[in-house]
């Protein structure tokens, strides 16, 4: 059986709970962990049983015949998805979960009113759940995509005169240009390149700020690899650093290393949240940390499980977690060290290799 079958399978049997139903899957990174299709218009149709249906328009004929294998089954809408689930369902009897993090209003409203007779059950964390346990060749792809996002990192630091203060948009564009140079599809996210005391702005679009001696300089890059995501942050001082710059480095990599050793399968998410900001608070810097300790990365660069202080997700082994603690001082400058780590049964493998230190350009 393919693995996407057997994904395919679980997913069934653990969305049903004993009951029969089938599942409409619609985020476009769950059609693809359930079907192999890539495309950006489809829905994948699962009845309780016989084969699933990658259902899509005229646009991607092709391409589903060469990414989804039997003994699933494509249908080419010819007036949009939602008529084409109807099609596709319209014997089914039972009610149908759906993802109801994707699933837009409107769409449902449609395809409720395209088959008056079935239920349709909204369901959080349908697929999501099962996705956050990554297989070997899942982990492979998330490796591949810490190395390629990495070594871009590495030729861009040699690559920038940053004797010339660049802009925040000038680093920005090169970094790009390397992450997908060295082998990224599309990027996951637009890097983020903050300098001086925008780097206190956690997730600040670059601008066109010249970066100067003294400025510290947080990068949040990462690439994407069949699909998979790797998330990284580093944090950087141009020039020689000052005290208080190094003082904050000190506390954010304590958290960080605190955090990353809290990690291992049955650990609730809030307490490796709690691991970070108990050193953090240690240095009376809690306060300065206003966003959760990390996120799930798969085939969305936002996934489960959450680490954070309200997170009620318990860590599983093949889950691949970022770890991201930060502090930031309004007015003056930021520091957010960012890793990606597979949580195991007895602890964590970290998978970023980039040295941690604070980073002299
Ligand atoms: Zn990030
Ligand atoms: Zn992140």
């Amino acid at each position: 059986m393919s693995r996407r079958e057997a994904r395919r399978l679980g997913l069934l049997a653990q969305a049903q709970g004993g009951e029969q139903g089938a599942v409409l899957a619609t985020a476009r990174s769950s059609v693809r962990y359930l079907s192999g299709f890539t495309g950006s218009a489809g829905a994948l149709w699962i009845p309780a049983e016989g084969p699933a249906t990658l259902v899509t328009d005229g646009r991607y004929e092709e391409q589903a015949g060469v990414e989804v294998e039997p003994p699933a089954l494509i249908h080419i809408g010819r007036d949009g998805w939602i008529r084409g689930v109807a099609d596709v369902a319209a014997d089914a009897s039972g009610p149908t979960l759906f993802e109801a993090e994707s699933l837009t209003v409107a769409d449902y409203e449609s395809l409720r009113e395209a088959l008056p007779g079935m239920a349709f059950v909204p369901r959080r964390n349908l697929v999501r759940e099962l996705r956050q346990v990554k297989d070997d060749e899942e982990l492979r792809a998330i490796e591949r995509a810490v190395a390629v996002a990495e070594s871009a990192f590495d030729r861009l630091l040699a690559a920038v005169d940053w004797s010339s203060s660049p802009t925040e948009r000038d680093v920005a564009t090169a970094l790009e240009a390397e992450l997908r140079r060295g082998g990224s599809d599309p990027l996951p996210f637009d890097p983020i390149v903050a300098a001086g005391e925008r780097s206190a702005l956690p997730h600040a679009t670059p601008t066109t700020r010249p970066i100067e001696a003294g400025d510290l300089v947080l990068l949040d890059f990462g690439a994407s690899v069949d699909g998979y995501c790797s998330d990284i942050t580093r944090t950087c001082v141009r020039g020689a650093a000052e005290p208080w710059q190094i003082d904050i480095h000190a506390c954010v990599l304590e958290a960080q290393t605190r955090a990353r050793e809290a990690i291992r399968a049955g650990a609730p998410g809030r307490v490796v949240d709690g691991a970070a900001r108990g050193a953090l608070a240690r240095h009376g810097l809690d306060g300065s940390f206003g966003h959760g300790t990390g996120h799930g990365i798969g085939l969305d660069v936002h996934e489960g499980p959450s680490l954070s202080a309200r997170s009620e997700d318990t860590l599983r082994a093949g889950n691949v977690v970022t770890v991201e603690p930060g502090v930031y001082l309004p007015g003056r400058g930021g520091v957010r060290i960012e890793d990606d780590v597979l949580v195991e049964e007895a602890g964590s493998r970290t998978l970023t290799r980039l040295p941690r230190a604070l980073i002299g350009l």
